[in-house]
């Protein structure tokens, strides 16, 4: 049998901000290969090949559902078996099914023999699921070399220490796939893998990282004599905690993605992150760069409790916080969840084009301005926070730490994400 797995185009040509290798394909893989042979092709730097195969599975977030669709339905009308998987036809399975002859409902472990045994006996249709998220206890490493190589010179190696979140935030997507709570995985097949392996660089692909402190002490005690450098999303509570910053400080652990979202406590509380506190911002960040991580943070525009005032407010603040990136997005109602049900209900849903649920253009109606004043603050804040004078203001505070261990890691890296985002925001202010 020889499956081919796609990981299809953006919306929008040009759109992809940057390529890294994720472990979403390679997983799937990895659950069908002891009885298939697979292929795993990225529409974004890959043509499909000619084919026929077995089947082709696809894999989708909402942004990329619709070219997802348009490609299922393109190879089904050759009389390609296509399969359907990834967070969106996880939330809207019926959706999906008429694209495709079968769709995965959350994660492919646990499924493989049963979608292969329907394969081979040309029974594969309807949704697989399991009952519940399977356990990780046994997971080995995914074969990331599946995946093509997008740049020969930022390549870092896509790990995982667990599995969803811990929390609850109300916009966040997460729970679709991997289900409610969080889930360990074995740390050793994954050490063993960074010793065998030629990058010094890694990825943490988790959710959140803050999700058990213990485990992510001991994968940063296991690490530490390798010598790579690493990061990945975590909450601000990985600052309130001297030891285990000096373990991941002393592991290589150079950067952390952290979900500010806010600087408006009602607009936190209201997204059940009020675990976030506003007040604690600036004394949290500062303890992350003294330990050499660089922080790098998401803010979310037009929430519920946002006026007008907001632009101009989160424009100082991160003046102050002086972060080395960070991604603006606008909310996004996600098919299939309850917010998207309240959003429908309320007439407050802007557009029902899946291209557009990226957090970069306005499909829910914001309550305290209107839908116009969120698109151009949006806009002009990011344009004015990737000017390249307040960037290098930016990059001489994260610089600053005597402590910082990797200083020229830190300045190509911040002179690189910085690059990437000014090119990014243009071409979506004019897409
Ligand atoms: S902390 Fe992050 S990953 Fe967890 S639920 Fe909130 S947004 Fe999602």
């Amino acid at each position: 049998m020889h499956i081919l797995l796609v990981n299809p185009r953006p919306p929008r040509a040009g759109t992809s901000f940057t390529r890294i290798r994720t472990l979403t394909l390679p997983s799937v893989a990895a659950e069908l290969m002891p009885r298939a042979r697979v292929t795993v092709v990225d529409e974004v730097v890959q043509a499909l090949p000619a084919g026929p195969f077995d089947l082709v599975g696809i894999s989708s977030d909402t942004p990329h559902a619709p070219r997802a669709y348009e490609l299922a339905d393109q190879l089904r009308a050759r009389g390609q078996r296509v399969l359907l998987g990834g967070t969106h036809p996880t939330a809207v399975p019926d959706e999906a099914m008429a694209h495709a002859d079968a769709v995965v409902v959350g994660e492919i472990e646990g499924l493989g023999d049963r979608l292969l045994d329907d394969l081979e006996a040309g029974a594969l249709a309807g949704v697989y699921a399991l009952p519940e998220r399977p356990s990780l206890d046994a997971l080995g490493v995914p074969p990331v070399d599946l995946l093509p190589s997008y740049s020969q010179r930022f390549q870092p190696y896509p790990v995982e220490l667990t599995r969803g979140c811990r929390n609850a935030c109300r916009f966040c997507f997460n729970k679709r796939i991997h289900g409610p709570g969080f889930r360990r995985r074995p740390l050793e097949p994954v050490v063993e893998a960074l010793r065998a392996r030629s990058e010094r660089m890694v990825l943490c692909m988790d959710d959140n990282l803050m999700n058990d402190p213990e485990h992510l002490a001991a994968f940063a005690e296991a690490i530490e004599p390798l010598g790579l450098l690493w990061g990945g999303q975590s909450t601000l509570s990985v600052a309130d905690d001297p030891e285990l910053l000096r373990l991941l400080q002393a592991s290589g652990f150079c950067w952390t993605f952290l979900g500010l979202e806010s600087f408006t406590p009602g607009s936190l509380a209201a997204e059940a992150k009020a675990f976030n506190h506003t007040a604690r911002y600036g004394e949290q960040l500062a303890a992350l760069r003294k330990h050499g991580v660089m922080p790098f943070l998401g803010v979310m525009l037009g929430l519920d409790h946002d006026g007008p005032e907001v632009f101009a407010q989160t424009g100082r603040a991160l003046e102050v916080l002086a972060p080395a990136a960070c991604a603006f997005t606008m909310p996004v109602a996600y098919p299939g969840t309850p917010w998207h049900a309240e959003v429908e209900q309320q007439g407050r849903l802007l557009s029902c084009d899946l291209a557009l649920y990226d957090g970069h253009h306005a499909v829910v109606e914001p309550l305290r301005m209107s839908t116009e004043q969120l698109v151009t603050g949006y806009h002009r804040l990011a344009r004015s926070f990737y000017g390249w004078r307040p960037a290098l203001r930016r990059l001489s505070r994260n610089l600053q730490p005597r402590r910082n261990t990797h200083r020229a890691w830190v300045a190509a890296s911040f002179l690189a994400v910085t690059q990437g985002y000014r090119r990014y925001h243009r071409k979506i202010a004019n897409a």
